[in-house]
């Protein structure tokens, strides 16, 4: 075994489909070419978004194609205290203040819209919350300086150099919500350094997120990550197939057709129809021998 450890986290909005089953295949593949583990996390931490059924519908349609996870599945929702123990490690340190902002207020305060679309926090509450308003958020406060990164060379900008500048492109941002619950960003970076994740495979759609998160871990003293962010599934009208797009579950039974489709959509050879066990053998030579595996030593 390498020191290789790799995950697949879906959020259980809906069942697998034919994206989602994209990067689980991707991550996996990756795991196994480098003789590492690969590990699965259910990112159940918003129980308003959640599809009741969906977690365990993932994980049996995950068991059914053939994936095995190397640890017994972890559930962001039984993880409350180490994202309390992160952000009171932040919160010592002075970097998170209580925002009263609402989506709306912060939207209306743009000047320009950024290009990717995402409001910018313009720092409102960052002095302190202004009379009579309650707070909505907890925001992190990012300074002014350049993240730099890049993606494995074969990942979503070929290994180009990324520069990023939090405070431009983002704002401080939110890792708690007033209600307690907590942010994808900082939950994200709290499990990837407890499960000791050393590359993240995932969709480019989450290329947005990765300087936030290189902050974040830089800021809690965990390990640096490799990332390699994949195509994402597009449906008809060019929109991301996502679950709440509507995606069509992956057919269960037979599972041989949706793992060659979503290898093809890897650009690798889809091996000669055979049984799954053929299946996985010769998908994990082909990634092995593809430009994926460029930038793992
Ligand atoms: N839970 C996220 C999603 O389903 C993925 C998180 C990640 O891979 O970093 O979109």
């Amino acid at each position: 075994m390498s020191s290789y450890i790799g995950r697949f986290a879906p959020s259980p909005t809906g069942p697998l489909h034919a994206g989602s089953l994209v990067t689980a295949l991707a991550s996996y593949l990756d795991a196994r070419a480098h003789d590492g583990r690969w590990l699965l996390r259910i990112e159940d931490l918003d129980p308003r978004r959640e599809t009741p059924g969906a977690a365990q519908a993932i994980i049996a349609e995950l068991a059914m194609l053939g994936f095995e996870a190397d640890a017994p599945v972890l559930f962001q929702s039984a993880r409350h205290a180490a994202y309390q123990d992160a952000f009171e490690r932040l919160q010592d340190a002075g970097l998170v203040y209580p925002c009263a902002c609402s989506r709306r207020e912060i939207a209306d305060s743009q000047v320009s819209p950024t290009p990717d679309g995402e409001a910018v926090y313009p720092g409102t509450c960052r002095a302190g919350l202004p009379p009579g308003r309650a707070a909505r958020s907890w925001r992190l406060r990012v300074g002014d300086g350049t993240i730099t990164w890049a993606d494995r060379p074969a990942g979503w900008d070929h290994g180009r150099t990324q520069r990023s500048v939090l405070a431009q492109g983002v704002g401080d941002f939110v890792v708690r919500r007033a209600d307690g619950s907590w942010a994808y960003q900082l939950a994200v970076v709290v499990d990837d350094a407890w499960q000791g994740i050393t590359d993240v495979v995932r969709g480019a759609d989450l290329v947005g997120s990765t300087a936030r998160q290189i902050h974040l871990r830089r800021l809690l003293a965990y390990p640096e990550i490799r990332t390699l962010h994949v195509p994402v599934v597009l449906a008809q009208d060019g929109q991301k197939l996502s679950k709440q797009t509507g995606a069509a579950p992956i057919t269960a039974g037979d599972p041989l057709p949706a793992l060659e489709r979503a290898m093809a959509h890897l650009g690798l050879a889809v091996p000669t129809r055979g049984t799954i066990g053929q299946f996985w053998r010769h998908a994990i030579q082909r990634w092995r021998d593809s430009s994926w595996t460029q930038g793992v030593s």
